[in-house]
């Protein structure tokens, strides 16, 4: 089920061009209506709940009604974000809450290798093969010629 804004908690993030969960959705969702200082979900059917804007709300303003595996129904879910961790907090409908907390880099903030290592060519865009490939196989990858 999709995220949504917790209108007295946002504070539109101060008014900025652009918000921060404008900034981090993948599908473009978020807006902020600017005489609210709000913002909302403009398309609730196409968010696919990838949580990003509930994590990176800096009032945690933003909460998602999680499914049921995950949580039970009715409850709210809420994230607190460090620099080593994140903290999940469950709030269930009884009022029992939960805390996980789970690390989230295994590595130095700054020490990734975006390509992994791996050498790309100047071709790789018209190529079928992904893009570790054929290199990750361990073998040659056949392509069709033209
Ligand atoms: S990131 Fe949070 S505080 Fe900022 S506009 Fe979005 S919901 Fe509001
Ligand atoms: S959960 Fe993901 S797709 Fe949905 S609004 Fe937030 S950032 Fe966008």
């Amino acid at each position: 089920m999709p995220s949504f804004v917790i209108a007295e908690k946002c504070d539109g993030c101060k008014g900025q061009d652009k918000t921060a969960c404008m900034y981090i959705c993948p599908n473009d969702l978020m807006v902020l209506d600017k005489e609210r200082m709000k913002a909302y979900n403009r398309d609730p059917q196409m968010c696919w709940e990838c949580a990003c804007c509930v994590k990176i709300c800096p009032q945690q303003a933003m909460d998602l009604r999680g499914y049921a595996d995950f949580m039970p129904l009715g409850a709210s879910t809420v994230p607190l974000r460090g620099s080593e961790d994140i903290m999940w907090t469950i709030k269930f409908r009884n009022g029992t809450i939960k805390r996980f907390k789970f690390p989230i880099r295994t590595t130095p903030e700054g020490s990734i290798v975006p390509d992994g290592g791996f050498e790309t060519g100047t071709d790789d865009l018209k190529s079928p093969v992904l893009f570790t490939e054929p290199a990750s196989l361990g073998r040659e990858v056949a392509t069709l010629k033209k």
